[in-house]
């Protein structure tokens, strides 16, 4: 947080940070995986927590003075524990790619064979791939979507499951705008003998809501982060059934971490808290209301939607008819004030670094107090830039991009965030 006592320490960082809040008040957030945590959780996070070594778990540490560390460590899977109605909880992980790597040191031997979505089709690099520390350790095996549909057909993964006979199967994803089908997953995994995880990074504040079916009766294992459409600190955690509890915590700590970031499990504390209240059941469904109204509007402007539409946070947009990359679409809108990810589509012709989509998400607008009516207006605030903010050849129309950029500042202005942040 911008403070006295920061700017009187280190200007330089002062400046860094003042212009960062700028840009994230005048600046549309439409990457789904983002969000803005409140106040008290970055107040938790900015605590005297970060002064301690607290190895180990709740009266069970590494080091002595551990007394209100184990409170706060104690709260958290209690309030998470709570909100997610699991078995066992571990709050301790850094991050979600960390929150993979625990689960599969807990579960597989190096050499095993993981079956997931390749990253190509939706899927996550911790799920597997080859350029990730996951498809070096494992063996990673990948399904994708039904080329006919663009979604998951579970009578495909089931086949290819037959085949592969994998250790574990991971369900979950990152650019996937369908509901998961986990019961059917775990049909599918018993049936080949093989683990089930879920990988619930994205959805994890619909499915706190129940406004995503939930993983966790049926899965052996389902990691998350805790930064995304939950809305804590970034970070990550580990739920499992009791019976993998022993394993998974050793798999953390000693296995894949030592001193826990307490200050960051007390924010994960908050936000649980913050996420049993009533508002926010109501704030993930209109998450959803939201991302579907982007969705009618810009379908309004003649885009194509990956699978059509969308039952979550985020959409696919396919920008082929439109003569853009995903690159040059987001460069634009990144220029008018609306910052998105560019992604490929399934089946993708163009590189990662180029891509022929982005993948807008309504988390963080919806966070702002935005509702349908401002989704309608940035869906033809999107269609205006890729349509015409550039002349053809791949050059920016500053003219357009800057009326565009003065739309949405007046836009941010109506639906503030952090407006009582000094600057
Ligand atoms: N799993 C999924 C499905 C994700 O989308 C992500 C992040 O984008 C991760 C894991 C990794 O999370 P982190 O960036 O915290 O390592």
């Amino acid at each position: 947080m911008i403070n006295r006592t920061l700017r009187q320490a280190d200007s330089e960082m002062a400046r860094i940070l003042a212009g960062e809040l700028e840009r994230q008040k005048t600046t549309l957030m439409l990457i789904p995986s983002e969000n803005y945590a409140s106040r008290a959780v970055m107040a938790a996070a900015g605590t005297i927590f970060t002064n301690k070594y607290a190895e180990g778990y709740p009266r069970r540490r590494y080091y002595h003075g551990c007394e209100y560390y184990d409170q706060l460590e104690q709260l958290a899977i209690d309030r998470a524990k709570e909100l997610f109605g699991a078995e066992h909880i571990n709050v301790q992980l850094h991050t979600g790619s960390q929150a993979n790597m625990a689960a599969y040191w807990a579960m597989l031997e190096p050499g095993d064979k993981l079956l997931a979505m390749s990253v190509a089709q939706g899927g996550h690099l911790t799920h597997g791939d080859k350029i990730n520390f996951s498809g070096v350790a494992y063996e990673g095996h990948f399904y994708g979507l039904d080329p006919d549909t663009d979604q998951l057909n579970y009578e495909m993964i089931a086949e290819q499951a037959r085949q592969v006979r994998p250790k574990l199967m991971i369900a979950g994803a990152s650019a996937y705008p369908r509901i998961i089908d986990f019961k059917r997953m775990k049909e599918i995994a018993d049936e080949v003998g093989a683990y089930l995880l879920a990988d619930i990074a994205h959805i994890v504040g619909l499915v706190a809501a129940e406004a995503h079916p939930d993983p966790v009766p049926y899965c052996d294992v389902v990691t998350s982060t805790t930064h995304k459409t939950l809305r804590g600190p970034r970070g990550a955690m580990i739920m499992c059934k009791e019976e993998w509890g022993d394993k998974i915590d050793r798999a953390v700590f000693p296995g894949i971490q030592a001193g826990p970031l307490m200050q960051i499990i007390a924010a994960k504390a908050v936000a649980f808290k913050e996420a049993q209240e009533f508002g926010f059941r109501e704030y993930q469904r209109q998450i959803i209301r939201n991302c579907q109204a982007l969705a009618a509007s810009l379908l309004e402007e003649g885009f194509t939607l990956v699978t059509g539409g969308t039952d979550n946070h985020l959409l696919l947009v396919d920008l082929r008819n439109k003569g853009v990359t995903g690159k040059l679409a987001a460069d634009l809108m990144e220029m008018a004030g609306m910052v998105v990810n560019k992604n490929l589509i399934p089946g993708d012709p163009l590189p990662s670094t180029e891509t022929s989509g982005i993948r807008p998400g309504t988390p963080g607008l919806t966070t702002r107090g935005m509702k349908e009516p401002q989704m309608h207006q940035i869906g033809k605030a999107i269609a205006r830039v890729v349509h015409d903010g550039h002349d053809g050849e791949g050059n920016p129309n500053e003219a357009v991009l800057a009326e565009v950029r003065a739309e949405v500042r007046e836009l941010c202005a109506m639906f503030p965030i952090y407006e009582d942040l000094e600057a």
